[in-house]
């Protein structure tokens, strides 16, 4: 494996590259000889968590050593950012502030740093995936994120989409499937048909703020209120080693451990659940499951008994209680033979080679569709303005391109306000806005007729075309400035300030996360457990001083085993 700064020839090929930027954890995968195959790390492991920190020298850690300091340091680290994409949040992260989009460049940037190092060679292009019920703004706003960590993003495809695409390749079947797409922070739903080498689209919907991390952030509140304690009433230490605790425990659920003991806050305590409060304490999650899933039924105008398969995406799957709601609405098991953690990136990384036309691929043909309705606010009837009229209707075929026509409201009208909603409700105050911009208008006196034609790209980008009838004036907008303002003096701020971290050097990261790893479990660990921890912590230490490459890699495997053995 050669070093990615050390060659440079004109003869390198472009890498087909695929990446799932998730929620909770992100994959690269390369398609190569006539397949995707995942990229490891620099720990040898294929998935990277989604995990920032700022290291108290200020550089940046990403991944594995950055998910340990989640409980360590949790004022300098953050997670699950992507569910803050297209948002204003910030996370300060000791001396420094991020947006969602700023942190998921940092974990692009690792992926990228990774494939280098096993490709050889510089990569700038890639296939990445998003959540179908994605927004506009959120698309957008991946894009930038790529466009932070230096990648081109070739296409956004859809993660139910991607998954489908690797179980296609997989089975070769013709078949009506309906993909589950349960992660870290988002659910999508997809109903596709496989009429090979078509993979058809035919409704998608979905929950943006529903996935595993509200089950975890559930049970955090519902064993706060048994032990009577509130989220303020700890230290952010505590809390984080708790709901790092609470996170393990849902996992062990699936195995059958009902109880969790805990003493992060210096006091022993434990919490015992069973199937019934389980349940309970779900319930309300569970319920929005059942949404999404009847609409897109509806809309791909299938019952449950039409469908042929079922195929669950996305660690969250893994939950037993899922699985049986899953089985239950449908009346049968669900496919689940891929790996759902994986198979999104693998998706991606084959929809990288379909498009570069890859021999073992060029067959297959890809169709999806645009999962909610867009259009504008008008004017409906005498006073009803604020209604919101379809353009492009949810679950069109994508490329798509439809025109409206509409009026102006009266005949000296100087201006027409463009106001581009998404969403299904009958009133654009109950919709998302998109974006707004004014046209001017030259006053005919008489009222005037524009047509408002929407674009709508395979990678679910939206542009908007204005035709003034009867002065012929066209108006061209794509939008790429947001309404929670990302303007160009934001990007190029975002650039600057990303280019001045220091960023841990990937070579250092095995080490720095076994560091962090044993930090952790210290903390978490109590008596003779933490003398242990303790002695494994110096020990590593001293090798490390000694500076004998061949001592620390042995000892490093060592102690990463026994950490794993006890489950830290
Ligand atoms: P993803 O974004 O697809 O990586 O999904 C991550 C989510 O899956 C997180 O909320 C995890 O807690 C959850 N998850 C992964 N494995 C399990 C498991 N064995 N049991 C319960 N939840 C899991």
């Amino acid at each position: 494996m050669q070093d990615a700064s050390n060659s440079s020839s004109p003869a390198q090929p472009t890498p087909l590259l695929g990446i799932d930027l998730g929620t909770t954890n992100s994959l690269i995968a390369v398609w190569q000889e006539g397949k995707a195959q995942l990229i490891a790390n620099a720990l040898g492991e294929v998935l990277t968590p989604s995990v920032v920190s700022v290291d108290e020298d200020g550089s940046i850690l990403v991944g594995k050593a950055a998910r340990a300091r989640l409980t360590t340091h949790p004022l300098r680290t953050a997670a699950a950012f992507k569910r803050f994409m297209g948002s204003d949040k910030r996370f300060e992260l000791g001396e420094h502030r991020f947006s969602p989009e700023e942190l998921s460049a940092l974990v692009l940037g690792a992926l990228k740093q990774d494939a280098e190092a096993y490709l050889g060679y510089p990569v700038s292009e890639a296939v990445i995936s998003v959540p179908a019920y994605f927004s506009d703004e959120q698309r957008k706003r991946t894009v930038f994120a790529a466009e932070l960590a230096g990648l081109k993003v070739q296409r956004l495809i859809n993660e139910p989409t991607a998954a489908a695409m690797a179980y296609g390749l997989h089975e070769q079947k013709f078949e009506r499937t309906l993909v589950f797409d349960l992660g870290g922070g988002t659910f999508d739903v997809t109903v596709l048909e496989y009429a090979l080498p078509l993979i058809e689209v035919h409704a998608s919907t979905g929950d943006n703020y529903l996935g595993g991390e509200d089950f975890t952030d559930a049970l955090l509140l519902a064993c706060l209120r048994d032990w009577q304690l509130t989220l303020d009433s700890l230290e952010a230490q505590a809390l984080a080693s708790l709901h790092d605790a609470i996170e393990q425990f849902k996992h062990d659920l699936g195995d059958g451990k009902w109880t969790l003991t805990w003493n992060g806050d210096g006091q022993a305590r434990e919490w015992v659940l069973d199937e019934l409060k389980l349940q309970g304490i779900w319930a309300p999650l569970l319920a929005r499951v059942r949404a999404p899933i009847e609409q897109a039924l509806r809309d791909a105008r299938l019952s449950p008994k039409e469908l042929d398969s079922l195929v669950l995406v996305g660690g969250a799957t893994r939950m037993p209680q899922i699985q049986q709601l899953v089985a239950k609405l449908f009346g049968r098991l669900p496919y689940r033979h891929l790996d759902p953690d994986t198979i999104v990136a693998l998706g991606a990384a084959s929809q990288a080679a379909c498009k570069a036309r890859d021999a073992a691929i060029d067959e297959l043909i890809l169709t999806d569709v645009c999962p909610y309705t867009l259009g504008i606010a008008a004017q409906r009837g005498e006073e009803n303005s604020g209604a919101f009229s379809p353009i492009i209707e949810r679950n069109t075929v994508i490329p798509t391109s439809r025109v409206e026509r509409f009026y102006s409201t009266h005949a000296e009208q100087k201006m027409v306000r463009i106001a581009v909603y998404q969403g299904e409700r009958p009133w654009v105050r109950d919709n998302i806005l998109v974006d707004s911009f004014e046209i001017e208008l030259q006053p005919t006196g008489q009222i005037q007729s524009l047509d408002v034609r929407f674009s709508y790209d395979i990678n679910g980008l939206l542009e908007v075309d204005v035709t003034f009838i009867e002065t012929g004036h066209k108006h061209s907008h794509s939008i790429d400035r947001s309404p929670t303002g990302l303007d160009e003096q934001a990007r190029l701020a975002s650039h600057e300030r990303l280019s001045r971290l220091k960023i841990h050097p990937r070579d250092a990261l095995p080490n720095r996360t076994l560091l962090a790893r044993l930090e952790r479990a210290w903390m978490q660990s109590l008596g003779e457990e933490r003398e242990l921890i303790g002695s494994w912590l110096d020990a590593f230490n001293s090798v490390l001083a000694a500076q004998q490459a061949g001592d620390i890699s042995r000892q490093r495997q060592q102690l990463s085993q026994a950490l794993d053995e006890l489950r830290y």
